[in-house]
């Protein structure tokens, strides 16, 4: 009897537990400021509570990231940035920590950092307090912070399950929205950033495959948050992925330049423009705020392996077929079927394209991609797409 109720209370006890960890408050973020006074730029940030921050630098370029618990964002993201900070971006960078980057112009390191209690009209604000100082001495704070920053690269995906493909019989498909959180992407003469509208078509990829009831699919996000690259393909290769498609949507200076066209990972690049492109995709990590000190250490052995696999001859066949489905119905590149080293793309295991929907630059085709419309018709030419890749493969025996 004593027994019993003592374990109800300690299972009422855990559920409590339980659930606060699960609804834990998320801090509130209304407002933020940048003053400057002689060398030291201050940086303040109107917050619904005490948090404590995790702050650490970054160089080339240089950068100071603050992390915060999981926190909703009302305020302005047209706050002028003065002195040391030439601006800042935010976002969801893994589940748990909103992350904050200020972009400086020169480099400032963190002379104080502190809390302020509501007063005088203020609720509780953050305040960091940047000094300007030499490179060497940035590069010095920048190994000192290290130890205050989050590992995140050894920190395994929370939402993956084993793959199931044997158990449902479908082929497994892992759709990749570009950008997320702290790394917005680029945006669009319409005002919309990249991570936004290709998570909109991502979702519309998904509704066409799932109706068919062929396809198991699985999104790397479905909400705005931060994956770095590697941990994208990562995803699908713990998916057991039969095929991994990353979307994105381009920009270039050229406002007239329009249409999509569907990348294979190469070591060298078909064209400048590909190889201009790589190197803008490949920026998300910097972007997000992520150390790279061991980033592209695998790379060569990746591609000497996946040489050495048939991975790199089924990337191109779904590519060129991607192609010649989304022509029928899709603004189209002159030359669609492209070449870059993109990081996202070297999973040495998983087929592999990534889709440059089209380009926010171009005014129509910003509209197209953000349209309901626009987003099918990307979505019923990938599905009919995979549907095709999947029957040659049937027929080759696989
Ligand atoms: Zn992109």
């Amino acid at each position: 009897m004593v027994l019993g109720k003592i374990r109800s209370l300690v299972l009422a006890f855990g559920l409590i537990l339980a659930s606060s960890a699960v609804f834990a408050k998320d801090i509130d973020i209304s407002g933020l400021r940048f003053g400057q006074d002689g060398n030291v730029t201050r940086f303040v940030l109107d917050v619904s509570e005490q948090a404590k921050p995790g702050i650490f630098l970054l160089a080339d370029p240089y950068r100071v990231v603050i992390d915060l618990p999981e926190a909703n964002w009302h305020a302005s993201d047209k706050v002028t940035a003065v002195g040391a900070v030439e601006g800042f971006r935010h976002g969801l960078f893994s589940p748990g920590i909103y992350r904050i980057v200020l972009d400086l112009n020169r480099p400032a390191t963190v002379k104080k950092s502190f809390h302020l209690s509501p007063r005088g009209g203020y609720g509780h604000r953050l305040v960091v307090d940047l000094e300007a100082s030499s490179r060497s001495h940035f590069m010095a704070a920048v190994r000192e912070s290290k130890k205050s920053r989050p590992v995140f690269a050894a920190k395994e995906t929370p939402d993956v399950v084993s793959p199931r493909r044997r158990v449902s019989g479908k082929r497994v498909i892992v759709i990749d929205p570009g950008h997320g959180g702290p790394d917005p992407g680029n945006l669009g003469v319409i005002g919309v950033h990249e991570k936004v509208i290709v998570l909109k078509i991502a979702r519309a990829v998904r509704q066409e495959l799932e109706a068919s009831g062929r396809y198991d699919v699985r999104m790397t996000r479905d909400r705005d948050i931060f994956w770095p690259v590697r941990e994208r393909f990562r995803i699908a290769r713990r998916h057991g992925a039969d095929l991994f498609i990353s979307i994105h949507a381009d920009s270039i200076s050229k406002p007239n330049v329009s249409g999509a066209s569907v990348y294979n990972l190469s070591e060298t690049a078909s064209d400048k423009e590909a190889a201009r492109l790589a190197a803008r995709e490949n920026k998300s990590d910097v972007i997000a705020g992520v150390n790279l000190d061991t980033a592209d250490d695998e790379v060569s052995s990746i591609l000497i392996e996946l040489a050495q696999r048939e991975t790199m001859n089924f990337s191109a066949q779904f590519a060129s077929i991607l192609v010649s489905e989304l022509e029928r119905d899709v603004p189209m590149l002159k030359r669609g079927h492209r070449f870059a080293n993109l990081g996202v793309l070297k999973a040495p295991d998983v087929p592999s394209v990534l889709l440059e929907a089209g380009y926010l630059t171009n005014k129509q085709n910003a509209r197209f991609l953000n349209s309901a419309d626009g987003q099918r018709r990307i979505a019923r030419a990938v599905r009919r797409a995979i549907d095709r890749y999947f029957e040659q493969m049937v027929a080759l025996g696989r």
